[in-house]
């Protein structure tokens, strides 16, 4: 009988109908894979290519040596959670509980889905402001939710909220938001929030409020973080992200910010999906917090980077859209091709040794506008090389 089973073709693979038929590989991993596989300099996924602070790597391997190798508390420890809420009293002025109210997460793309798959039944409707981030879309259809888009447009890519408001439903669970503005460099505005709380006044519908880019705005813009507006606080999660700000995207940390009543769903979730994270590096940079500077810099050391990649690019003829946030640069050439974005930037990649993002992979019916992204969260000597090979284009 054993024998029999030895010697029979192991039983046919269950046929499965996929829940996200349209989802294949990211275009960060696709777009990455392809500047590694043709030698190019990587402007694709966004992400530096300079290393944390020395004081900030030698602070993780001391918690190492200290015994802090086995899981963190649930929601965070407790001392960064603290700094986090003082922070936020800093940069907002806003009261934030340490203890109800942050969560530290393996993340900002795990906070979106946990935030996601915490309030959203099958069947309620999450409006999202398109172009986004690629993994909001998909974390809704996993647990059975709809998408509704709002189309933005270049090149400001401003908000139309007369069409957000439109979209508001019965069955509207969730709006989700990012400022600034991933992938277009975009930003909102007090007025934007201001107009957002009106529409949402007298509603049931949370805000995803996606802010892991808080730092990285220029020209003297203040963050709109949607914790500062009253009409939107009690229905706000919003989300942050240490490797943004401390440039190691690879540690996976970030947190939640919501009320106490939506903190304790999304720890439900959160606690079944990781239960905790990384606990060395929390208490790294719980340390490290103390040290406000750290931040504060950011704005400056990023906008020099964005002028001097704008400079550079200059001797190319792909013309730059606006940019007052983030570690993202559109620009737009559909003066020079025809050709599809996505085959754009392939080409870019094979034949200029550049690699970058389309923008229609951010759109959910793929609208090509012939824009694409890069990312200058790199050292000037790359960023100049890279713009001396686009030059050709
Ligand atoms: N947020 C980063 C970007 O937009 C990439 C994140 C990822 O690769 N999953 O490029």
């Amino acid at each position: 009988m054993s024998q029999h089973h030895h010697h029979s073709a192991p039983a046919a693979t269950p046929v499965v109908e996929s829940k996200l038929p349209k989802v294949g590989t990211t275009i960060f991993t696709t777009m990455s894979a392809l500047a590694q596989e043709h030698n190019a300099i990587n402007l694709s996924q966004g992400f530096p290519n300079y290393d944390p602070a020395p004081e900030l790597q030698r602070l993780v391997f001391e918690h190492m040596q200290r015994g802090a190798n086995q899981y963190a508390p649930m929601p965070g420890l407790p001392l960064l959670r603290r700094r986090i809420a003082d922070k936020m009293q800093r940069m907002y002025g806003v009261d934030i509980n340490p203890d109800t109210e942050v969560t530290v997460t393996a993340g900002g793309t795990q906070a979106i889905f946990c935030i996601i798959a915490a309030f959203v039944r099958p069947g309620e409707e999450v409006v999202m402001l398109e172009p986004c981030y690629d993994s909001y879309a998909p974390s809704v259809e996993t647990v059975g939710g709809t998408v509704v888009p709002v189309p933005l447009h270049a090149p400001e890519y401003q908000v139309d909220w007369a069409a957000v408001k439109a979209k508001i439903t019965p069955r509207t669970r969730m709006l989700c938001i990012n400022t600034p503005h991933n992938p277009t460099g975009a930003i909102l505005t007090d007025a934007d929030m201001q107009a957002l709380e009106q529409i949402l006044d007298g509603t049931n519908v949370l805000l995803m409020s996606d802010e892991v880019y808080e730092h990285l705005i220029y020209d003297g813009q203040a963050h709109a973080s949607a914790l500062r507006f009253p009409g939107l606080r009690g229905r706000t999660l919003a989300i942050y992200s240490f490797g943004k700000t401390y440039h190691n995207t690879g540690w996976k940390t970030g947190y939640c910010i919501a009320p106490p009543e939506l903190t304790r769903e999304f720890r439900k979730v959160h606690q079944f999906n990781v239960f905790s994270s990384n606990h060395p590096v929390q208490a790294a940079f719980a340390d490290f917090m103390e040290d406000a500077e750290q931040y504060l810099g950011l704005p400056a050391f990023y906008q020099q980077k964005r002028d001097f990649f704008r400079a550079a690019m200059s001797q190319t003829r792909l013309k730059p859209l606006p940019c007052r946030g983030t570690y993202f640069q559109l620009y737009d050439y559909s003066h020079l091709s025809d050709e599809a974005d996505l085959d754009f930037c392939k080409r870019l990649t094979i034949e200029f040794g550049v690699a970058s993002i389309p923008v229609s992979v951010f759109y959910s019916d793929l609208r090509d506008d012939k824009v694409i992204r890069l990312c200058f969260a790199k050292t000037e000597d790359m960023l100049a090389e890279a713009a001396r090979r686009l030059a050709r284009v």
